[in-house]
């Protein structure tokens, strides 16, 4: 009776389609990282799936840790056995990153190249004191004088800070220009919008709040004041072709058109923050060439802002040797953090190297303390997607693709390894 049973619902014994079953694990990972939510609120960055989900996931008391950790291994021992696509690549790292950050909320100690590695799929970069110092010679050399280096430096790029009552004005300019240009290398779904903000008293200098629906909040902070050129480098970053841009295209392309609703929820501390902010910081060169942004800023944005431009090339030169001394915050994170230095003698340190006010220097601390390893996923996540798209004909539609589909910082490493 059995037997006979069983050879006349053959159903029954045949497993879900692939992507049924890739489907439901998915799903199962929206709950899991809303639940995880719930024990530190900057976890969830975004969420625009069933609101009925994010209901579910307020009620009652949260879910105790070590079961989200169990929930957590039992999905990707699923996952594992699903058959591998981009997709299924995709959520293990996710979920990796679920894993070490539900570890961490439980007083694990790891170190920073541990929760770079886990969190968000890569290994943090090398720099030298040899290095920075040899940027800081250069630096010298370009601006000579007689007083300390700090203020020569200082007193340059005071001539191209903002003044704050033109920001908003400046803000729209660029973002306007930035977002025709957007549309010229890829198509921008129907209906998407944002909404700019000014605030005060965040550790960010920008942040983009996707709201689902295809809109963004662009929040601006007044803090400190913003240099001519970051303007239109934080717009893109945050907006157009950055991180606005990024998440519309995913839900737009994946969790409407495919029903992939994964890419409904963004947890902040995972492998998508290396895409995201990769992305995000590789997109005014995307759009814009060197030349074409400092005509922008010669013929738009300094006359709106009342700035005189006379010593804009060397400004935009010391702007271009203070990137590379920007690398200093990968080593004053780990002083902070790691070797527990007083915070004076970071500050002191990025003061020297990274030419930043102590008020800038102690944002980055702030910061830091916050976000621990997510402050490589800046510089690597550039470094990775600029040269994934490379310096071929399709650099734009490379990038461009890296928009549209689940990709994880490995795959950029491997290609970029091939390609060598
Ligand atoms: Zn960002």
């Amino acid at each position: 009776m059995t037997l006979a049973l069983l050879f006349l619902s053959p159903a029954a014994l045949v497993a879900p389609a692939p992507d049924l079953a890739m489907d439901k694990v998915a799903e199962a990972y929206v709950h899991l990282v809303l639940a995880v939510g719930r024990h530190d609120a900057s976890f969830v960055d975004a969420y625009y799936g069933p609101e009925a989900w994010k209901a579910k996931a307020a009620l009652g008391m949260p879910v105790p840790r070590l079961d989200l950790e169990q929930q957590t291994k039992a999905l990707l021992a699923k996952l594992k056995a699903l058959p591998a696509s981009p997709r299924r690549e995709f959520l293990i790292k996710q979920l990796v990153a679920v894993d070490c950050f539900l570890r961490r909320l439980g007083g694990e100690t790891m170190t920073l190249a541990q929760e770079a590695k886990q969190l968000y799929d890569i290994d943090i970069p090398s720099v030298t004191l040899k290095e920075l110092e040899s940027a800081r010679q250069k630096l010298e050399t370009l601006i000579p004088g007689e007083s300390s280096l700090e203020t020569r430096v200082q007193s340059l790029r005071a001539r191209f800070l903002v003044p704050a009552d033109k920001l908003p004005i400046l803000a729209e300019a660029a973002l306007k220009e930035l977002r025709l240009r957007t549309a010229r290398i890829l198509t921008l779904p129907e209906g998407e919008r944002f909404r700019l903000a000014f605030v005060t008293q965040k550790p960010w200098g920008g942040y983009n709040w996707y709201e689902g629906n295809l809109s963004s909040l662009i929040e601006v902070n007044t803090d400190l004041p913003i240099a001519l050129d970051r303007v239109t480098g934080l717009l893109a970053h945050e907006g157009y072709p950055g991180h606005h841009v990024y998440n519309a295209l995913l839900e737009h392309h994946l969790v409407k058109a495919k029903g992939w609703q994964e890419f409904s929820v963004y947890p902040l501390h995972s492998p998508q923050s290396l895409i995201a902010e990769g992305t995000a910081n590789a997109a005014l060169g995307m759009v814009m060439t060197e030349p074409e942004h400092r005509t922008f800023m010669l013929k738009t944005l300094a006359p709106l802002a009342g700035l005189d431009t006379q010593e804009l090339d060397r400004y935009l030169d010391l702007q271009k040797l203070l990137g590379t001394l920007g690398r200093a915050g990968d080593l004053a994170i780990r002083m902070q953090l790691e070797e527990k230095r007083p915070d004076a003698e970071v500050i002191a340190f990025l003061q020297r190297f990274s030419l930043v006010t102590p008020e800038r220097a102690r944002k980055t601390l702030e910061f830091n303390r916050v976000n621990r390893a997510y402050v490589f996923t800046y510089s690597v996540g550039q470094q990775l997607v600029e040269a994934y798209a490379g310096t071929g004909p399709d650099r734009v539609q490379r990038f461009v693709d890296l928009l549209n589909r689940p990709v994880t910082p490995s795959d950029l490493i491997t290609s970029e390894k091939k390609s060598k």
